[in-house]
């Protein structure tokens, strides 16, 4: 069949809907574009993701690796260690399918998958890692492994405070990932390991594109022409065709009935959850603003006392059930709320929608950036806060809410409603910062459109990677018929 003769790429997307939602858009450009077939492979434990999964585009082959036993961790090991080791143990398994693939061109891992490059150089293919995220992650992890060159193994050092990017990025300790705030915590030593594999891929492709990071995407040019760091290829944005997704429609046709420019769109990701007290603080900020909102609430997080575990399984699973008394009652004119997942892109491209509360995710971000929505950023996790502060500073197109000490003697942190409110208002109708980061949105949103039209940047970035494979490819198949 003509899957047979095409080249193949095999991705690698490690657990989580933030990675393969990203890689299954990359995978169907090159099948759509470049003429490959491509096979997404995912794990089968841990965070499982249905919903992104069920949006992976037909052209693109899935394969599941079998689960691998991982109860013998203990069970207070992070999560990013049960990632990797689920990652280690599952190569053989991977190893089986990719020799099993005719017309191998390429192996594609994401960022946390690259315990599996060395499996390419037995294949001799050709080695690239997807970054779900953005260069400025990988110019931290860049430092990370730089900072540790000629230091004996096991010995870990500090990054700088504050730790200076490209591009005037300045990251405080507290906007690092937890995992790079200190060379003792547990994960650090995974980082940097993950680090150095990547150093030795043949390239990296990034879900980012030039005109939202040109110093850090500059910076790497530099490295790679001298040879400090692999080629390093801005391929983004890639965000999914709204018909690719699935989830409740309910919110689209309430959508419709939204005058033009009037939502302000609330959602933390496929992972993010607000304490119980925060969930009451942004539904009142949000209900004193005035403005309509559509909210995608999650099972709030427990903050470790046992009254509210109590009550969550009471509350039977239901994160609706989570939001203050009467809340819904009295917004039902203004607002919607939504337990667990919407289908964001067919969201952010609605018109009515003019405005979101985020995360920061890497693909909220994008999706976000190619739809022109501007954003307040409220980062929780992972790399949130790097993201944030680059979405506030060089990119301007979000303003930051803060969580605040509650009040003195007060042990919780939370982001007031008075913050929220204040912020929306700006983000929808000031005249000064509002305003900026209004029209910033807009400009993003042509510069995404132009990276990805004929000729421009991320597209022949992706193309010179596309028949860099391809020639490598022929060039195998020449070898083997001799
Ligand atoms: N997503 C969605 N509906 C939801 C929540 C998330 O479609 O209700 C999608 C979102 O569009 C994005 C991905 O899930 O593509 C989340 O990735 P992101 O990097 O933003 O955050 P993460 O979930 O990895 O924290």
């Amino acid at each position: 069949s003509t899957d047979k003769q095409r080249p193949h790429v095999v991705l690698l997307a490690s657990p989580g809907a933030g990675h393969l939602i990203p890689l299954a858009e990359l995978a169907r450009r090159l099948v759509e574009h470049h003429g490959f077939a491509a096979t997404l492979v995912t794990f089968t434990d841990l965070i499982s993701s249905p919903e992104a999964l069920s949006g992976v585009p037909a052209c693109v082959f899935t394969a599941a690796l079998p689960p691998v036993p991982l109860q013998d961790l203990p069970a207070a090991t992070p999560m990013e260690t049960a990632l990797f080791e689920l990652v280690r143990r599952s190569l053989p398994h991977l190893r089986t399918l990719l020799r099993s693939v005719a017309q191998l061109a390429a192996l594609v891992p994401d960022f946390f998958c690259s315990a599996a490059l060395p499996l390419a150089g037995e294949l001799s293919v050709p080695a690239y890692v997807f970054v779900p995220s953005n260069l400025t992650a990988l110019a931290l992890m860049r430092r990370t492994v730089e900072l540790h060159d000629g230091v004996p193994p096991g010995e870990h050092r500090d990054l700088p405070d504050p730790l200076k990017l490209p591009g005037g990025v300045l990251l405080r300790r507290a906007d690092l990932p937890r995992a790079f705030r200190s060379s003792n915590e547990p994960v650090y030593a995974h980082h940097l390991e993950e680090g150095r594999r990547n150093r030795q891929a043949d390239g990296i492709l990034v879900n980012t594109f030039y005109e939202m990071e040109p110093a850090t995407v500059e910076e790497f040019r530099q490295a790679a022409a001298e040879g400090a760091w692999p080629p390093v290829f801005p391929v983004g944005p890639f965000v999914r065709s709204g018909s690719d997704e699935t989830g409740d429609s309910a919110c689209l046709e309430w959508l419709d009935r939204q005058p033009t420019g009037s939502v302000v769109y609330v959602s933390f990701g496929s992972g993010g959850s607000l304490s119980v007290e925060q969930t009451a603080e942004l539904a009142a900020g949000l209900e004193a603003s005035g403005y309509r909102f559509l909210w995608v609430v999650r099972m709030p997080s427990m903050d470790g006392s046992d009254e509210e575990e109590e009550h969550g399984r009471c509350k039977n699973g239901n994160p609706l059930a989570w939001l203050p008394e009467g809340f819904l009652e009295r917004t039902k004119d203004k607002g919607l709320a939504v337990a667990a997942w919407a289908p964001q892109v067919r969201v952010l491209s609605h018109p009515a929608t003019a405005a979101f509360v985020s995360h920061c995710g890497w693909n909220s971000t994008m999706e976000s950036v190619s739809c022109g929505v501007p954003m307040i950023a409220w980062p929780l996790y992972a790399e949130q806060r790097m993201n944030a502060v680059v979405l506030e500073g060089s990119v301007g197109m979000a303003l930051r809410v803060r969580p605040r000490a509650r009040d003195a003697g007060g042990d919780g942190v939370v982001v007031s409603r008075g913050e929220i409110t204040d912020a929306v208002r700006e983000l929808m109708e000031g005249q000064e910062k509002g305003r900026a980061v209004r029209r910033q949105a807009g400009d993003m949103q042509q510069a995404a459109a132009h990276a990805w039209a004929p000729e421009g940047s991320s597209r022949r970035a992706l193309e010179e990677v596309a028949a860099t494979w391809k020639a490598w490819r022929a060039c195998r198949g020449e070898a083997v018929t001799d």
